[in-house]
């Protein structure tokens, strides 16, 4: 053996490598006794609140977010990133009275981006439609009318399903010249809190006034329409103001052997104004200041870097996914793995994977640990995560701890998502196990491979 190759070995036997079972017992029993995850949410929720892009509340979130990496003992950068300001403003409709029928009010919010409606408010008939495809059927016979979006969305995963009527179906609507739109919340459960989100106007195109109308007041909608014409009058004084600079929270607990390799673990600091946004995205910004705080403390930092990163404007624009992917292109390559968390703060399922061919099988050796807390299963669904997004075109492999989101869509987006509906167990449980996986990530032998590139993939898997 060559002198330095036996330096080496000597060198590597003088630094032990941790062991890893004991290690995930370490963290997992810390995050289920200290419930630190449940205390960084409460401080954010209580001593910052909602935290919309542009806002004084989200400036005041990324304060937050690097006195609290700093009180870890690591210090986190500011990265700009130029957001979209939208402000709400005062917001009311009804349904007009008519022969035999008296006038309504209906709960509803402006969906972000949406312009206002002039001073005075507006006024127009309402057709309701369920798809865009029936939209399109229904063509300029909507000119100069409110479009109704109903949907008949009743668990999390018609999310995905009826998504696109918030998404586009206002957009759509204003180019056969409806003069406004009313989408049904997309929600699983309903206390007639209505339930805001984005909806996207292409750049250069004239919005119409848009608005979540909560499900018992689309269902009241959908009544009064069987028995014949409805009007409506909508008050809406969101706008638009310029861009403002904000920033997304960057910090880094540096590697102890290959420092340049990078496991980034994310959240979305920014949320909706209507609540303090506990489960979108406290949780997810709790769990990641919580696996800070555990990795921070153990004897032996993990073998690669990791990268805790707090986005800004995941609701209204993704600019901080964005901004990210382009300050740190040149370091995409040595990504080696991404997870974001914005699922909530329910119990864990198990792990999902986007990853290269093989990926799986590196996986199951971690899953052990995991099984105590529920989230043992390796689970066929693809992870993600929309501030990932931008990473894709780096082939970084993408893991996910998979929560249970029964009941996540009740209060997604509207004034209900507030701390009283975060279990503090099942959440702990969450916490240990992102915190277990971020560390194997940083500490495995192996890398997971990566996602093939369009031009390397076999001819079959291209089509
Ligand atoms: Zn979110």
């Amino acid at each position: 053996m060559p002198i330095h190759a036996l330096l080496l070995v000597l060198a590597l036997q003088a630094t032990p490598k941790p062991d890893s079972s004991a290690v995930a017992g370490v963290l997992t029993a810390r995050a289920l006794e200290s419930r630190g995850a449940y205390g960084f949410l409460t401080d954010l929720v209580d001593r910052v609140g909602s935290r919309l892009s542009g806002s004084e509340g989200a400036e005041a979130a990324v304060s937050w977010a690097v006195a609290q990496f700093a009180a870890l003992g690591l210090e986190a950068r500011k990265e700009p990133v130029l957001v979209p300001v939208w402000v709400r403003g005062v917001e009311a409709g009804e349904v007009v009275a008519a022969p035999g029928r008296r006038k309504q009010p209906l709960a509803l919010t402006a969906l972000g981006g949406s312009p206002g409606t002039p001073a005075g408010g507006l006024e127009a008939e309402v057709v309701a439609v369920t798809s865009l495809e029936e939209l399109q059927e229904r063509g300029t016979a909507v000119k100069g009318r409110i479009v109704f979006f109903n949907h008949p969305m009743a668990v999390a995963e018609d999310y995905r399903r009826f998504g696109e009527l918030r998404n586009r179906g206002p957009a759509a609507a204003a180019k056969l010249g409806a003069v406004g739109a009313l989408v049904r919340s997309l929600a699983t459960a309903s206390l007639r809190s209505p339930h805001t989100g984005q909806t996207q106007f292409a750049d250069g195109d004239v919005g119409i006034p848009a608005a979540a109308i909560s499900v018992e007041d689309a269902q009241l909608l959908h009544r009064l329409l069987s028995a014949g014409p409805v009007q409506v009058r909508l008050v809406l004084g969101c706008r638009l103001l310029p861009d403002a600079m904000s920033s997304n929270v960057v910090a880094d607990l540096r590697g102890r052997g290959r420092p340049e390799e990078v496991v980034l673990l994310g959240a979305h600091l920014d949320s909706w104004d209507l609540a303090v946004g506990a489960q979108d995205d406290g949780a997810g910004v709790a769990m990641v200041l919580e696996t800070a705080r555990l990795l921070a403390g153990l004897k032996d930092r993990p073998r690669r870097t990791v990268r805790f990163v707090l986005f800004m404007n995941e609701e209204n624009g993704s600019r901080g996914a964005k901004a990210y992917a382009l300050a740190h292109a040149s370091e995409l390559v040595n990504h080696v793995a991404a997870m974001e968390l914005d699922s909530g703060a329910a119990r864990p399922l198990g792990v999902s994977l986007k990853a290269g061919p093989g990926a799986s099988s590196l996986v199951e050796a971690w899953l052990p640990p995991l099984l105590p807390l529920g989230a043992g299963a390796l689970l066929t669904q693809e992870a993600g995560g929309a501030d990932l997004t931008p990473l894709a075109s780096a082939q970084v492999p993408l893991v996910s701890v998979v929560q249970d989101n029964t009941h996540y869509f009740d209060v997604h987006h509207s004034a209900a998502d507030t701390l009283d509906k975060v279990d503090p167990a099942a959440f702990a449980q969450a916490s240990a196990a992102v915190a277990w996986l971020t560390y194997a990530l940083a500490e495995s032998p192996g890398l997971l491979p990566r996602l093939a590139t369009p031009a390397e993939s076999s001819p079959a898997s291209a089509r």
